[in-house]
């Protein structure tokens, strides 16, 4: 993504309706537990309508102070956050999606739900499906921003305890390993990493290249191909809080025998929506990355 430290954030936002009303729910999660990494990027929210009303019935306004209404869901307003993702007018577009998502609400599945995640791959933009995705964005943007460090999300930046998992459609492999060679060292020092077959062949090679033969021999535990399972594999480990971040390079511009399997991965993420998150546009992942090591390295600090 292009935008700059100085520019501010207009973010999209919607939760499905079991993530709206309680005190607790997963939308006041969200904007409390960011408070101060939102008090420092001051984004513009653009809110579709009863995400807006939960809003306002919780005080989060307070919080958020610039939105701009969407109409209700039922009235188009997941439409119409769609075409602001694509919009070339960067006084309406949107600089990335928070849609939190239940996946046992139907409505996760609609026609706009899948074009707004489809095209926020398209135009390299955030797609933040789950409160882990959406708190651990706001935060590396807000450090990004100039902005200390939340101590309250430490426990979410410990490689050494975490699982990773990585993923690329076949369009995207040469990619995946640019990407994988670039942050080599972030990515060594998780405790475990996983990949779907022949992404994790191209990967243990890398790590051969890198860290000797034997050493690299199963850099990452490579489930099976993608188009054979290796997606539900991986989603089982995802359900067991075992993998908290999922890293994917998927091929948006073709049709995927497996699809299913594909969303089944992402659904699975969204179930253990406060641990798990997907990351799928190449420029935020590289900008992910980067900014991963300098908050992994700002817990290491007294
Ligand atoms: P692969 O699977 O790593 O085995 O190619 C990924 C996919 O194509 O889904």
């Amino acid at each position: 993504m292009t935008v700059t430290a100085n520019k501010k954030f207009r973010i999209g936002l919607i939760a499905n309706r079991s993530h709206q009303d309680a005190q607790d729910s997963k939308l006041v999660q969200l904007i409390r537990g960011s408070r101060a990494a939102l008090t420092h990027l001051q984004p513009e929210l653009v809110v579709v309508g009863r995400t807006l009303d939960a809003m306002i019935g919780h005080d989060l306004l307070e919080i958020c102070p610039t939105v701009e209404r969407f109409p209700y869901g039922r009235e188009g307003g997941l439409m119409k956050l769609v075409s602001r993702v694509v919009d070339s007018d960067p006084k309406r577009a949107v600089d990335a999606v928070i849609y939190l998502i239940d996946p046992v609400d139907p409505s996760s599945i609609f026609p706009e739900a899948v074009a707004l995640k489809r095209q926020c791959v398209i135009h390299q933009k955030p797609f933040l499906s789950t409160l882990a995705s959406a708190q651990e964005w706001l935060e590396l943007e807000a450090l990004a921003a100039g902005a200390q460090a939340s101590p309250a999300l430490d426990q979410d930046f410990h490689p050494e305890q975490d699982g990773i998992a990585l993923i690329a459609h076949d369009a995207m492999k040469n990619t995946m390993l640019e990407m994988v060679e670039k942050h080599f060292a972030l990515l060594d020092r998780f405790a475990y990493r996983c990949a779907t077959g022949t992404t994790g062949g191209l990967l243990n090679q890398l790590a051969q290249k890198i860290k000797g033969q034997e050493a690299g021999r199963n850099w990452v535990q490579a489930f099976r191909s993608g188009p054979l399972g290796g997606d539900a594999q991986i989603a089982e480990l995802v359900l067991d809080r075992k993998i908290r971040r999922i890293f994917f390079l998927e091929d948006p511009h073709v049709a995927r025998q497996h699809e299913a399997d594909i969303q089944l991965l992402e659904r699975a993420a969204r179930t253990v929506t406060d641990f798990s998150q997907v990351i799928s546009e190449v420029n935020g992942a590289d900008r992910w990355l980067s900014l991963l090591t300098k908050r992994i390295d700002a817990v290491r600090q007294p």
